[in-house]
């Protein structure tokens, strides 16, 4: 039998949002980044979270994101944190890469950490899109020449797909009625998210209770907002069985199969139009 590595209570990975704000508008995204949130995470709130989850995880790789992480001005700060409390973790960047300039310092201090890769994702395919990119894929090589720091582009809009439904922004969850299916082709199934000192099962989850605050959420959503997340207090059961769940009732928000749809430019005011639901 195919031994799923995932499941391994040392084979598990988190998120933490260095910021919920974005610079970019992506329709869809699954961190609800596009409804513009504000907060960056604070050095001493993230120091406080890591004290009590470093007891307990041994991940084998810490994503540090947002939101686009590069909003907080304590980025590189948060890079030496996150190596101080977990110094054999790999750790990775997901950036959209436009506000990485504001951050001189950032490229030093990820090689004095090591075990670092930036994953730079392309959200879009336009000639105005690509004169901007050009300048960060440059950057990213400059840094890779003078501190050897790693870096790969992901092609992110080239396989974008629909994680709720968006009607002038009135969100709706799916009715598929298949959270196995909805799990099994979920990109975010393995991504646990630290939010608010807690471990949440997945971005979707995680930041639904700010999308609330902010947007309002018809009904439908009321047993979505029901999720309780872990605490880092939590026994040692409790965070095994946490770390080997695999699809749960709240899977059924998520869509049983692809819904592919072609971007919209993120760079530019979101559109009120949602895209075409396709059945
Ligand atoms: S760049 Fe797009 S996908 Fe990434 S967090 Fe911002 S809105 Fe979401
Ligand atoms: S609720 Fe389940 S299917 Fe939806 S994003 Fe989270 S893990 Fe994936």
């Amino acid at each position: 039998m195919a031994i799923n590595r995932h499941h391994d209570i040392n084979y598990h990975q988190f998120d933490v949002h260095l910021s919920h704000a974005c610079n970019f508008t992506c329709e869809s995204c699954s961190h609800y980044s596009n409804y513009h949130f504000s907060g960056n995470l604070p050095l001493e709130t993230a120091e406080a979270w890591y004290q009590k989850w470093a007891l307990r995880l041994r991940p084998f790789r810490i994503n540090l994101l947002g939101g686009e992480p590069a909003i907080n001005p304590k980025l590189t700060e948060h890079v030496v944190l996150a190596r101080k409390y977990w110094p054999a973790a790999e750790l990775y960047l997901y950036t959209n890469g436009f506000l990485l300039h504001r951050h001189p310092q950032f490229p030093a201090a990820v090689r004095n950490v090591g075990n670092f890769i930036i994953k730079l994702s392309r959200h879009y395919n336009s000639a105005e899109y690509e004169k901007t990119f050009e300048q960060v894929v440059s950057l990213l090589k400059t840094w890779q020449s003078q501190y050897g720091i790693k870096f790969a582009v992901s092609e992110s809009f080239s396989k974008w797909t629909m994680r709720y439904i968006d009607q002038d922004h009135q969100l709706s969850p799916f009715h598929d009625n298949n959270p196995k299916q909805s799990w099994e082709i979920c990109n975010a199934k393995y991504c646990l998210q630290m939010h608010e000192g807690k471990l949440w099962k997945c971005p979707i989850l995680a930041y639904l209770p700010m999308v609330k605050q902010k947007l309002g959420l018809s009904k439908e959503w009321d047993q979505y907002l029901t999720y309780k997340p872990l605490d880092p207090d939590c026994s040692e059961s409790e965070l095994h069985e946490f770390l080997a769940r695999r699809e749960e009732p709240f899977c059924s928000a998520c869509p049983a199969f692809k819904r592919p749809f072609p971007k919209n430019d993120p760079t530019k005011p979101a559109k009120k139009t949602a895209p075409p639901l396709v059945a």
